[in-house]
């Protein structure tokens, strides 16, 4: 199965992708991390879009492209891909749909994480990854400590798109680019709706629901 999380930055797909992935054995891709990584091993596309990245714009279609049909064609990932931050307008949508035909597979189903403008704000604002270990905390909802986090608390770093103006900028392009693409997704009965402003675990469980009810 390959499954879309779909929803505004903030909305909790990297959390709830992680815990696909525990459950599942699925293998998440999050094009914002790869795009990270490029940025981190000072690639020439790393250089290219440092910039972009921190104004919070969105990255062209032709690297973001170029990097998800590595993945997909990958034989180790078939048929078991969690797609995070991707697609993020009707090009990458189109252009996910043909590669996913081309390598012989398909989408699953579309999870859609709800979640206020406000919230999100709060959100993105708190958020703080652990440079060692890759975990996600967050200042005001889940703050890190000795019982939940093993790393120094100095490893413990913000991302450098998540000051407040650049949040502003990102979310506008969700509303603006990314979400005219669910309507794509309802036509092919994929879609299905989330309330992302529940609890960690209950938003979990309501995904694994509707998880079971496709692989039967
Ligand atoms: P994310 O980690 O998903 O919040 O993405 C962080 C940033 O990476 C975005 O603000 C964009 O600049 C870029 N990005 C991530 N995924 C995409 C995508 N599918 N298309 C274009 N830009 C992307």
């Amino acid at each position: 199965m390959n499954i879309i999380l779909f929803g505004p930055p903030g909305a909790g797909k990297g959390t709830q992708g992680s815990k696909i992935v525990e459950k599942f054995n699925l293998h998440k891709v999050s094009t914002g991390d790869l795009l990270r990584d490029e940025i981190k091993n000072n690639t020439d596309i790393g250089n290219e879009i440092r910039s972009l990245m921190d104004e919070g714009s969105l990255i062209s279609d032709n690297i973001i492209n170029d990097l998800i049909i590595k993945v997909i064609s990958n034989k180790k990932f078939y048929n078991r891909l969690i797609f995070d931050g991707y697609p993020r307008n009707l090009n990458q949508a189109m252009n996910l749909d043909s590669q996913i035909r081309k390598y012989k597979q398909k989408i699953s189903c579309v999870l859609s994480l709800n979640v206020d403008k406000e919230s999100i704000i709060k959100r993105i604002s708190g958020r703080q990854t652990c440079i060692n270990c890759g975990m996600v905390f967050n200042e005001h909802y889940y703050p890190a400590s000795n019982k939940n986090h093993a790393c120094d608390p100095k490893f413990l770093s913000k991302r450098t798109d998540d000051k407040k103006n650049t949040i502003q900028h990102r979310f506008e392009t969700y509303l603006n680019k990314t979400l005219p693409i669910l309507d794509y997704y309802k036509e092919q009965n994929l879609f299905h709706q989330i309330n992302g402003i529940a609890e960690i675990d209950q938003i979990f469980e309501e995904i694994c629901r509707i998880l079971a009810s496709l692989e039967t």
